[in-house]
Protein backbone atom coordinates (compact mmCIF):
# COMPACT_ATOMS: atom_id res chain seq x y z
CA UNK A 1 0.00 0.00 0.00
CA UNK A 2 1.30 3.65 -0.72
CA UNK A 3 1.68 4.71 3.09
CA UNK A 4 2.52 8.45 1.89
CA UNK A 5 -0.38 8.91 -0.42
CA UNK A 6 -2.93 7.48 2.33
CA UNK A 7 -1.54 9.37 5.44
CA UNK A 8 -1.44 12.37 3.65
CA UNK A 9 -5.06 11.98 2.54
CA UNK A 10 -6.43 11.04 6.22
CA UNK A 11 -4.60 14.41 7.64
CA UNK A 12 -6.17 16.24 4.44
CA UNK A 13 -9.78 15.36 5.81
CA UNK A 14 -12.08 18.31 5.17
CA UNK A 15 -14.57 18.74 8.14
CA UNK A 16 -18.17 19.18 6.73
CA UNK A 17 -18.94 21.79 9.60
CA UNK A 18 -16.91 23.91 8.21
CA UNK A 19 -18.74 23.79 4.89
CA UNK A 20 -21.81 23.83 6.20
CA UNK A 21 -20.89 26.67 8.48
CA UNK A 22 -22.06 29.30 5.15
CA UNK A 23 -24.80 31.32 6.68
CA UNK A 24 -28.03 32.15 4.80
CA UNK A 25 -27.47 35.85 3.99
CA UNK A 26 -30.36 38.24 2.31
CA UNK A 27 -32.97 35.94 2.98
CA UNK A 28 -36.37 37.00 4.11
CA UNK A 29 -36.88 35.28 6.96
CA UNK A 30 -40.46 34.59 8.08
CA UNK A 31 -39.20 34.24 11.92
CA UNK A 32 -36.36 33.94 14.81
CA UNK A 33 -35.55 30.46 15.84
CA UNK A 34 -35.78 29.40 18.99
CA UNK A 35 -38.91 29.89 19.89
CA UNK A 36 -41.31 27.11 21.48
CA UNK A 37 -42.50 25.13 18.81
CA UNK A 38 -46.18 25.55 17.90
CA UNK A 39 -46.22 28.33 20.10
CA UNK A 40 -45.59 32.07 17.84
CA UNK A 41 -47.40 32.53 14.61
CA UNK A 42 -44.39 33.72 12.32
CA UNK A 43 -46.53 34.81 9.31
CA UNK A 44 -48.81 33.91 6.45
CA UNK A 45 -47.61 32.41 2.92
CA UNK A 46 -49.41 32.41 -0.62
CA UNK A 47 -47.26 29.21 -1.68
CA UNK A 48 -45.09 27.71 1.30
CA UNK A 49 -43.06 24.93 0.38
CA UNK A 50 -41.37 22.66 2.63
CA UNK A 51 -38.01 21.35 1.67
CA UNK A 52 -35.52 23.36 -0.06
CA UNK A 53 -33.95 20.53 -1.80
CA UNK A 54 -34.19 19.70 -5.83
CA UNK A 55 -37.66 19.57 -6.44
CA UNK A 56 -38.68 22.07 -3.41
CA UNK A 57 -36.06 24.66 -4.71
CA UNK A 58 -37.34 24.87 -8.35
CA UNK A 59 -40.69 24.93 -7.46
CA UNK A 60 -39.89 28.17 -5.55
CA UNK A 61 -37.42 29.42 -8.74
CA UNK A 62 -39.68 28.53 -11.08
CA UNK A 63 -42.65 30.42 -9.84
CA UNK A 64 -41.06 33.39 -9.27
CA UNK A 65 -39.55 33.27 -12.62
CA UNK A 66 -43.25 33.44 -13.40
CA UNK A 67 -44.69 35.85 -11.71
CA UNK A 68 -41.94 38.17 -9.52
CA UNK A 69 -44.92 39.38 -7.17
CA UNK A 70 -45.87 35.66 -6.03
CA UNK A 71 -45.55 35.33 -2.17
CA UNK A 72 -43.79 32.55 -1.77
CA UNK A 73 -41.54 30.66 1.08
CA UNK A 74 -39.52 27.71 1.77
CA UNK A 75 -38.61 26.22 5.10
CA UNK A 76 -35.72 23.62 5.15
CA UNK A 77 -34.02 22.49 7.56
CA UNK A 78 -30.48 22.91 6.56
CA UNK A 79 -28.14 25.71 6.53
CA UNK A 80 -26.54 24.52 3.18
CA UNK A 81 -27.92 22.18 -0.18
CA UNK A 82 -25.73 19.69 -0.72
CA UNK A 83 -26.43 17.50 -3.98
CA UNK A 84 -26.47 13.42 -4.04
CA UNK A 85 -26.54 13.54 -7.65
CA UNK A 86 -22.84 12.58 -8.38
CA UNK A 87 -21.58 12.17 -5.16
CA UNK A 88 -20.59 9.00 -5.67
CA UNK A 89 -17.38 10.68 -7.92
CA UNK A 90 -16.41 12.29 -4.63
CA UNK A 91 -15.56 8.75 -2.64
CA UNK A 92 -13.93 7.71 -5.87
CA UNK A 93 -11.75 11.23 -5.60
CA UNK A 94 -12.23 11.68 -9.36
CA UNK A 95 -10.79 15.23 -10.20
CA UNK A 96 -12.09 18.14 -9.67
CA UNK A 97 -14.66 16.19 -6.90
CA UNK A 98 -14.20 17.55 -3.38
CA UNK A 99 -16.45 18.38 -1.07
CA UNK A 100 -16.85 21.80 -1.99
CA UNK A 101 -18.63 20.65 -5.44
CA UNK A 102 -21.69 19.66 -4.13
CA UNK A 103 -22.20 22.42 -1.40
CA UNK A 104 -24.15 25.32 -2.27
CA UNK A 105 -25.28 28.41 -0.40
CA UNK A 106 -29.40 29.16 -0.09
CA UNK A 107 -28.31 32.73 -0.48
CA UNK A 108 -27.93 33.06 -4.46
CA UNK A 109 -31.61 32.28 -5.33
CA UNK A 110 -32.66 33.56 -2.22
CA UNK A 111 -31.15 36.66 -3.22
CA UNK A 112 -31.87 36.43 -6.96
CA UNK A 113 -35.74 35.43 -7.13
CA UNK A 114 -36.75 37.07 -3.79
CA UNK A 115 -38.67 34.19 -1.94
CA UNK A 116 -38.95 33.80 1.52
CA UNK A 117 -36.98 31.04 3.37
CA UNK A 118 -36.79 29.61 7.09
CA UNK A 119 -33.90 27.97 8.67
CA UNK A 120 -35.93 25.41 10.59
CA UNK A 121 -37.46 22.04 10.62
CA UNK A 122 -41.04 21.02 9.81
CA UNK A 123 -42.49 19.32 12.90
CA UNK A 124 -46.61 19.11 12.75
CA UNK A 125 -49.14 20.47 9.60
CA UNK A 126 -52.68 21.23 10.10
CA UNK A 127 -54.04 20.82 7.23
CA UNK A 128 -57.68 22.26 8.79
CA UNK A 129 -55.95 25.52 9.87
CA UNK A 130 -53.92 25.72 6.89
CA UNK A 131 -50.76 25.94 9.64
CA UNK A 132 -47.40 24.66 9.12
CA UNK A 133 -45.75 24.09 12.69
CA UNK A 134 -41.95 24.36 12.88
CA UNK A 135 -38.95 24.42 15.88
CA UNK A 136 -39.37 28.20 15.52
CA UNK A 137 -42.74 28.78 15.03
CA UNK A 138 -45.39 28.78 12.75
CA UNK A 139 -46.56 29.17 9.40
CA UNK A 140 -49.85 29.64 7.57
CA UNK A 141 -50.31 28.91 3.76
CA UNK A 142 -52.80 29.11 1.10
CA UNK A 143 -50.96 26.58 -0.67
CA UNK A 144 -48.81 24.07 0.40
CA UNK A 145 -45.92 22.27 -1.54
CA UNK A 146 -44.50 18.85 0.09
CA UNK A 147 -40.74 18.20 -1.13
CA UNK A 148 -39.15 16.55 2.02
CA UNK A 149 -37.42 13.95 0.16
CA UNK A 150 -36.36 10.11 1.48
CA UNK A 151 -36.39 9.08 5.19
CA UNK A 152 -34.51 5.63 5.99
CA UNK A 153 -36.55 2.38 7.15
CA UNK A 154 -34.75 0.78 9.79
CA UNK A 155 -37.74 0.09 11.63
CA UNK A 156 -39.36 -1.55 8.73
CA UNK A 157 -36.45 -3.74 7.63
CA UNK A 158 -34.69 -4.15 10.86
CA UNK A 159 -38.63 -5.41 13.21
CA UNK A 160 -36.04 -6.59 15.88
CA UNK A 161 -33.23 -4.07 16.14
CA UNK A 162 -33.80 -1.79 19.02
CA UNK A 163 -33.69 1.85 18.54
CA UNK A 164 -30.27 2.14 19.97
CA UNK A 165 -28.84 -0.91 17.67
CA UNK A 166 -30.35 1.14 14.52
CA UNK A 167 -28.38 4.33 15.82
CA UNK A 168 -25.45 2.59 16.15
CA UNK A 169 -25.42 0.72 12.93
CA UNK A 170 -26.37 3.93 11.44
CA UNK A 171 -23.14 5.72 12.70
CA UNK A 172 -21.18 2.51 12.22
CA UNK A 173 -22.11 1.77 8.41
CA UNK A 174 -23.56 5.10 6.91
CA UNK A 175 -26.36 5.19 4.63
CA UNK A 176 -25.12 7.96 3.04
CA UNK A 177 -28.71 8.12 0.27
CA UNK A 178 -29.14 11.41 2.27
CA UNK A 179 -27.12 14.71 2.20
CA UNK A 180 -24.93 15.97 4.45
CA UNK A 181 -22.97 14.26 7.44
CA UNK A 182 -23.41 10.97 6.51
CA UNK A 183 -21.45 11.18 2.78
CA UNK A 184 -19.14 12.64 5.03
CA UNK A 185 -18.20 9.29 7.13
CA UNK A 186 -18.61 7.35 4.74
CA UNK A 187 -15.55 9.11 2.61
CA UNK A 188 -13.54 9.30 6.01
CA UNK A 189 -13.67 6.18 7.00
CA UNK A 190 -12.98 4.90 3.00
CA UNK A 191 -9.72 7.65 3.86
CA UNK A 192 -8.74 5.42 6.91
CA UNK A 193 -9.33 2.08 5.89
CA UNK A 194 -6.55 -0.41 6.15
CA UNK A 195 -6.59 -3.65 3.78
CA UNK A 196 -9.67 -5.64 3.36
CA UNK A 197 -13.19 -5.27 2.36
CA UNK A 198 -15.97 -2.96 1.49
CA UNK A 199 -19.46 -4.53 1.61
CA UNK A 200 -22.53 -2.27 0.17
CA UNK A 201 -25.88 -3.66 0.80
CA UNK A 202 -28.07 -2.28 -1.41
CA UNK A 203 -31.94 -1.64 -0.50
CA UNK A 204 -34.93 -3.18 -1.79
CA UNK A 205 -38.81 -2.14 -2.64
CA UNK A 206 -38.86 1.32 -4.27
CA UNK A 207 -35.60 3.65 -3.22
CA UNK A 208 -34.05 6.75 -4.80
CA UNK A 209 -32.14 7.10 -7.65
CA UNK A 210 -32.11 2.76 -8.19
CA UNK A 211 -28.27 2.63 -10.14
CA UNK A 212 -26.97 4.93 -6.54
CA UNK A 213 -25.37 1.71 -4.79
CA UNK A 214 -24.10 0.32 -7.75
CA UNK A 215 -22.18 3.09 -9.24
CA UNK A 216 -21.19 3.96 -5.47
CA UNK A 217 -19.51 0.15 -5.76
CA UNK A 218 -17.47 0.90 -9.10
CA UNK A 219 -16.68 3.99 -7.45
CA UNK A 220 -15.35 3.06 -4.51
CA UNK A 221 -13.41 0.38 -6.01
CA UNK A 222 -11.88 3.45 -8.05
CA UNK A 223 -10.99 4.33 -4.95
CA UNK A 224 -9.14 1.76 -3.50
CA UNK A 225 -7.31 0.91 -6.75
CA UNK A 226 -5.46 4.43 -6.44
CA UNK A 227 -5.13 3.87 -3.16
CA UNK A 228 -3.12 0.40 -3.94
CA UNK A 229 -5.81 -0.71 -0.81
CA UNK A 230 -5.47 -5.17 -0.89
CA UNK A 231 -9.77 -5.64 -0.59
CA UNK A 232 -12.96 -6.49 -2.56
CA UNK A 233 -16.24 -4.34 -2.90
CA UNK A 234 -18.93 -6.92 -2.21
CA UNK A 235 -22.23 -5.59 -2.92
CA UNK A 236 -25.38 -7.70 -1.40
CA UNK A 237 -28.17 -7.23 -4.13
CA UNK A 238 -31.29 -8.30 -2.83
CA UNK A 239 -32.79 -10.33 -5.65
CA UNK A 240 -31.86 -11.29 -9.15
CA UNK A 241 -31.13 -8.38 -10.94
CA UNK A 242 -30.73 -4.23 -10.62
CA UNK A 243 -30.97 -1.46 -12.41
CA UNK A 244 -28.51 -1.35 -15.16
CA UNK A 245 -27.14 -4.57 -14.23
CA UNK A 246 -25.63 -5.39 -17.89
CA UNK A 247 -23.98 -2.39 -17.99
CA UNK A 248 -22.43 -2.28 -14.78
CA UNK A 249 -21.57 -5.79 -14.86
CA UNK A 250 -19.96 -5.24 -18.15
CA UNK A 251 -18.43 -2.27 -17.05
CA UNK A 252 -17.03 -4.06 -13.58
CA UNK A 253 -15.65 -7.17 -15.29
CA UNK A 254 -13.20 -4.86 -17.97
CA UNK A 255 -12.05 -2.31 -15.77
CA UNK A 256 -11.89 -3.80 -11.93
CA UNK A 257 -11.83 -7.63 -12.93
CA UNK A 258 -12.57 -9.53 -9.68
CA UNK A 259 -12.63 -6.13 -7.34
CA UNK A 260 -16.37 -6.02 -7.53
CA UNK A 261 -18.19 -9.21 -6.17
CA UNK A 262 -22.13 -9.24 -6.69
CA UNK A 263 -23.50 -11.39 -4.14
CA UNK A 264 -27.45 -11.54 -5.33
CA UNK A 265 -30.32 -12.80 -3.66
CA UNK A 266 -28.54 -11.75 -0.15
CA UNK A 267 -30.03 -9.66 2.51
CA UNK A 268 -28.57 -8.33 5.62
CA UNK A 269 -29.80 -9.82 9.33
CA UNK A 270 -27.52 -7.93 11.50
CA UNK A 271 -24.38 -5.73 12.23
CA UNK A 272 -21.54 -6.64 14.54
CA UNK A 273 -20.40 -3.35 15.05
CA UNK A 274 -17.65 -3.64 17.11
CA UNK A 275 -16.36 -7.22 15.50
CA UNK A 276 -17.05 -5.16 11.83
CA UNK A 277 -19.22 -8.27 10.60
CA UNK A 278 -22.34 -8.43 8.55
CA UNK A 279 -24.50 -11.28 9.35
CA UNK A 280 -26.61 -11.65 6.16
CA UNK A 281 -28.74 -14.68 4.43
CA UNK A 282 -28.58 -15.85 0.98
CA UNK A 283 -30.88 -17.64 -0.64
CA UNK A 284 -28.75 -19.80 -3.18
CA UNK A 285 -30.21 -22.95 -5.36
CA UNK A 286 -30.80 -26.04 -2.95
CA UNK A 287 -30.37 -29.02 -5.78
CA UNK A 288 -33.52 -29.66 -6.42
CA UNK A 289 -37.23 -28.95 -8.02
CA UNK A 290 -40.67 -28.64 -7.51
CA UNK A 291 -43.35 -29.93 -9.43
CA UNK A 292 -42.80 -26.94 -12.10
CA UNK A 293 -39.24 -27.44 -12.46
CA UNK A 294 -38.47 -24.67 -10.93
CA UNK A 295 -35.53 -24.59 -8.63
CA UNK A 296 -36.05 -24.35 -5.18
CA UNK A 297 -33.90 -22.04 -3.35
CA UNK A 298 -32.69 -22.78 0.22
CA UNK A 299 -31.40 -20.28 2.54
CA UNK A 300 -27.81 -20.16 3.81
CA UNK A 301 -26.36 -17.99 6.68
CA UNK A 302 -23.33 -16.00 6.30
CA UNK A 303 -20.92 -13.94 7.43
CA UNK A 304 -18.31 -11.69 6.62
CA UNK A 305 -15.80 -9.24 7.83
CA UNK A 306 -15.69 -5.77 6.28
CA UNK A 307 -13.37 -2.79 6.93
CA UNK A 308 -15.60 -0.15 5.57
CA UNK A 309 -19.64 -0.93 5.30
CA UNK A 310 -21.98 1.24 3.42
CA UNK A 311 -25.28 -0.45 4.50
CA UNK A 312 -28.17 1.52 2.47
CA UNK A 313 -31.45 0.73 4.66
CA UNK A 314 -34.98 0.54 2.68
CA UNK A 315 -36.32 3.69 1.73
CA UNK A 316 -39.30 5.12 2.81
CA UNK A 317 -40.98 8.83 2.35
CA UNK A 318 -40.35 11.56 4.98
CA UNK A 319 -41.96 11.75 7.88
CA UNK A 320 -43.52 14.92 6.86
CA UNK A 321 -46.19 12.83 5.10
CA UNK A 322 -47.54 11.71 7.78
CA UNK A 323 -47.62 14.71 9.43
CA UNK A 324 -49.63 15.99 6.51
CA UNK A 325 -51.97 13.05 7.10
CA UNK A 326 -52.19 12.72 2.67
CA UNK A 327 -53.27 9.26 1.51
CA UNK A 328 -50.48 7.24 0.13
CA UNK A 329 -49.30 4.34 -1.76
CA UNK A 330 -49.65 0.67 0.02
CA UNK A 331 -46.14 -0.17 -0.35
CA UNK A 332 -43.68 0.47 2.95
CA UNK A 333 -42.16 3.22 0.91
CA UNK A 334 -45.65 5.12 1.03
CA UNK A 335 -45.54 7.61 -1.97
CA UNK A 336 -48.32 10.53 -2.13
CA UNK A 337 -51.27 9.28 -4.39
CA UNK A 338 -51.90 12.16 -6.59
CA UNK A 339 -54.93 13.69 -8.35
CA UNK A 340 -54.54 12.48 -11.86
CA UNK A 341 -51.72 13.16 -13.93
CA UNK A 342 -50.80 16.53 -11.92
CA UNK A 343 -48.40 17.32 -9.36
CA UNK A 344 -51.54 18.13 -6.54
CA UNK A 345 -52.65 15.74 -4.13
CA UNK A 346 -55.39 13.00 -4.19
CA UNK A 347 -56.18 14.53 -0.46
CA UNK A 348 -56.29 18.40 -0.69
CA UNK A 349 -56.35 20.46 -3.80
CA UNK A 350 -54.42 22.76 -1.95
CA UNK A 351 -52.04 20.75 -1.21
CA UNK A 352 -49.30 19.70 -4.03
CA UNK A 353 -46.49 17.32 -3.98
CA UNK A 354 -43.07 16.92 -5.92
CA UNK A 355 -39.75 14.80 -5.95
CA UNK A 356 -39.12 11.40 -4.46
CA UNK A 357 -42.42 11.27 -2.66
CA UNK A 358 -44.83 11.88 -5.56
CA UNK A 359 -46.55 8.56 -6.35
CA UNK A 360 -46.48 8.82 -10.14
CA UNK A 361 -45.03 5.89 -11.78
CA UNK A 362 -41.86 8.51 -12.76
CA UNK A 363 -38.55 7.82 -11.64
CA UNK A 364 -36.82 8.99 -8.46
CA UNK A 365 -34.50 10.98 -9.64
CA UNK A 366 -33.19 14.68 -9.16
CA UNK A 367 -33.75 15.34 -12.93
CA UNK A 368 -37.59 14.03 -12.86
CA UNK A 369 -37.77 16.45 -9.37
CA UNK A 370 -36.57 19.13 -11.23
CA UNK A 371 -39.19 18.28 -14.04
CA UNK A 372 -41.98 17.93 -11.54
CA UNK A 373 -40.92 21.25 -9.81
CA UNK A 374 -41.00 23.29 -12.88
CA UNK A 375 -44.77 21.29 -14.01
CA UNK A 376 -45.68 22.00 -10.48
CA UNK A 377 -44.87 25.75 -10.45
CA UNK A 378 -46.91 25.89 -13.71
CA UNK A 379 -49.55 24.31 -12.33
CA UNK A 380 -49.77 26.67 -9.32
CA UNK A 381 -49.16 29.92 -11.37
CA UNK A 382 -51.73 28.94 -13.47
CA UNK A 383 -54.31 28.74 -10.34
CA UNK A 384 -52.95 31.75 -8.75
CA UNK A 385 -53.56 33.39 -12.31
CA UNK A 386 -57.06 32.45 -12.47
CA UNK A 387 -56.45 30.43 -15.62
CA UNK A 388 -56.94 26.72 -16.06
CA UNK A 389 -53.64 24.15 -17.06
CA UNK A 390 -54.76 21.48 -19.18
CA UNK A 391 -51.28 19.63 -18.83
CA UNK A 392 -52.21 16.45 -17.15
CA UNK A 393 -55.64 16.30 -18.91
CA UNK A 394 -54.72 16.21 -22.64
CA UNK A 395 -55.45 13.74 -24.96
CA UNK A 396 -52.65 13.50 -26.93
CA UNK A 397 -50.22 11.98 -24.77
CA UNK A 398 -47.37 14.64 -22.92
CA UNK A 399 -44.07 13.22 -23.17
CA UNK A 400 -40.96 13.83 -21.30
CA UNK A 401 -37.64 12.47 -21.01
CA UNK A 402 -34.88 11.40 -17.68
CA UNK A 403 -31.73 10.89 -18.01
CA UNK A 404 -29.86 9.24 -15.35
CA UNK A 405 -26.00 9.05 -15.53
CA UNK A 406 -23.74 6.83 -13.58
CA UNK A 407 -19.86 6.88 -13.53
CA UNK A 408 -18.56 3.55 -13.98
CA UNK A 409 -14.39 4.36 -14.14
CA UNK A 410 -11.93 7.03 -13.46
CA UNK A 411 -8.96 6.33 -15.04
CA UNK A 412 -10.30 7.43 -18.12
CA UNK A 413 -13.80 8.74 -16.66
CA UNK A 414 -16.55 6.60 -18.08
CA UNK A 415 -20.00 6.39 -17.45
CA UNK A 416 -23.18 4.68 -18.79
CA UNK A 417 -26.39 6.10 -18.23
CA UNK A 418 -30.53 5.06 -18.88
CA UNK A 419 -32.75 7.03 -20.02
CA UNK A 420 -36.88 6.59 -18.98
CA UNK A 421 -39.36 8.11 -21.73
CA UNK A 422 -42.45 8.68 -19.90
CA UNK A 423 -45.74 9.89 -21.04
CA UNK A 424 -49.33 9.91 -20.32
CA UNK A 425 -52.67 10.52 -21.70
CA UNK A 426 -55.28 11.25 -19.10
CA UNK A 427 -54.92 9.83 -16.10
CA UNK A 428 -52.42 7.19 -17.00
CA UNK A 429 -48.76 7.10 -16.57
CA UNK A 430 -46.25 5.37 -18.31
CA UNK A 431 -43.00 4.84 -18.52
CA UNK A 432 -40.38 3.08 -20.47
CA UNK A 433 -35.84 2.58 -19.64
CA UNK A 434 -33.58 1.83 -21.75
CA UNK A 435 -30.30 1.57 -21.35
CA UNK A 436 -28.07 2.60 -24.78
CA UNK A 437 -24.82 1.34 -26.07
CA UNK A 438 -21.89 3.64 -26.99
CA UNK A 439 -20.86 3.00 -30.69
CA UNK A 440 -17.73 1.26 -29.23
CA UNK A 441 -20.76 -1.61 -28.46
CA UNK A 442 -19.61 -1.17 -24.67
CA UNK A 443 -22.65 0.49 -22.49
CA UNK A 444 -19.85 2.20 -21.05
CA UNK A 445 -17.87 5.71 -22.89
CA UNK A 446 -15.89 8.75 -22.11
CA UNK A 447 -18.59 10.49 -24.10
CA UNK A 448 -21.21 9.37 -21.46
CA UNK A 449 -18.72 10.66 -18.67
CA UNK A 450 -18.39 13.88 -19.94
CA UNK A 451 -22.49 14.19 -20.62
CA UNK A 452 -22.32 13.38 -16.60
CA UNK A 453 -20.24 16.15 -15.82
CA UNK A 454 -22.03 18.51 -18.19
CA UNK A 455 -25.58 17.55 -16.91
CA UNK A 456 -24.49 18.18 -12.95
CA UNK A 457 -23.07 21.62 -13.92
CA UNK A 458 -26.56 22.41 -15.70
CA UNK A 459 -28.82 21.10 -13.27
CA UNK A 460 -27.27 23.04 -10.44
CA UNK A 461 -26.82 26.34 -12.20
CA UNK A 462 -30.13 25.44 -13.02
CA UNK A 463 -30.81 25.83 -9.25
CA UNK A 464 -28.13 28.17 -8.16
CA UNK A 465 -26.89 30.76 -10.65
C1 LIG B 1 -25.85 8.75 -4.03
C2 LIG B 1 -26.96 9.34 -4.86
C3 LIG B 1 -26.75 9.58 -6.21
C4 LIG B 1 -27.77 10.14 -6.98
N1 LIG B 1 -27.53 10.37 -8.30
C5 LIG B 1 -28.48 10.93 -9.06
C6 LIG B 1 -28.23 11.22 -10.44
O1 LIG B 1 -27.15 10.93 -10.97
N2 LIG B 1 -29.21 11.79 -11.17
C7 LIG B 1 -30.41 12.14 -10.61
O2 LIG B 1 -31.25 12.69 -11.32
N3 LIG B 1 -30.69 11.87 -9.31
C8 LIG B 1 -29.76 11.29 -8.52
N4 LIG B 1 -30.02 11.04 -7.19
C9 LIG B 1 -31.38 11.24 -6.65
C10 LIG B 1 -31.69 12.69 -6.21
O3 LIG B 1 -30.73 13.18 -5.31
C11 LIG B 1 -33.06 12.73 -5.54
O4 LIG B 1 -33.98 12.00 -6.31
C12 LIG B 1 -33.56 14.17 -5.41
O5 LIG B 1 -32.69 14.88 -4.54
C13 LIG B 1 -34.98 14.22 -4.88
O6 LIG B 1 -35.38 15.56 -4.67
P1 LIG B 1 -36.40 15.91 -3.48
O7 LIG B 1 -36.68 17.35 -3.57
O8 LIG B 1 -37.52 14.95 -3.46
O9 LIG B 1 -35.58 15.57 -2.15
P2 LIG B 1 -34.21 16.25 -1.58
O10 LIG B 1 -33.39 16.79 -2.68
O11 LIG B 1 -33.66 15.23 -0.67
O12 LIG B 1 -34.77 17.47 -0.74
C14 LIG B 1 -35.52 17.32 0.43
C15 LIG B 1 -35.27 18.54 1.31
O13 LIG B 1 -36.27 18.60 2.34
C16 LIG B 1 -35.64 18.96 3.56
N5 LIG B 1 -36.48 18.46 4.66
C17 LIG B 1 -36.81 17.17 4.91
N6 LIG B 1 -37.59 17.10 6.01
C18 LIG B 1 -37.75 18.37 6.45
C19 LIG B 1 -38.45 18.94 7.57
N7 LIG B 1 -39.13 18.19 8.45
N8 LIG B 1 -38.41 20.28 7.74
C20 LIG B 1 -37.70 21.08 6.87
N9 LIG B 1 -37.01 20.58 5.80
C21 LIG B 1 -37.05 19.25 5.60
C22 LIG B 1 -34.28 18.26 3.48
O14 LIG B 1 -33.35 18.85 4.36
C23 LIG B 1 -33.92 18.45 2.00
O15 LIG B 1 -33.20 19.65 1.79
C24 LIG B 1 -29.02 10.48 -6.38
C25 LIG B 1 -29.22 10.24 -5.02
C26 LIG B 1 -28.21 9.68 -4.26
C27 LIG B 1 -28.44 9.43 -2.79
Amino acid sequence: MNMNRRDALKVGAVSVAAVAATTISGCAETGTAGAAAGGKMLGHHKVLIIGGGMGGLTVANNLKKIDKNFDVAIIEKNDTFMACPVSNTYLGKLEGMNLGTFVFDYAAPVEKYGYGMLKSEVIAIDRAAKVVTTAAGRVGYDILVLSPGIAYNYEGQFPTWSKAHAAEVKRACPPAMISGGEHVALERQLKNMDDGDVIIAAPFGKFRCPPAPYERAAMIAEFMRKEDIQGKVYVLVPGAKFAKMAAFKESAKDIYGDKIVYVHHAKVDDVDVKGKTVHFTQMVPSGKKDEDGDMIMKAVKKSHKYQVCNLIVNHKSSPVVQMATLQTTADAFKKVKMAGCTFQTATDKDVYAVGDIVGHAIPPSGQTAVWAGKQCALEIAHRLHGKSYTLGVKTTPVKAANVCFSMVGGAPEEGIMVTHDFSWTGAVIKGKGHVPKAPSGKFRSKNTAKALRDWYRGITSDLFA
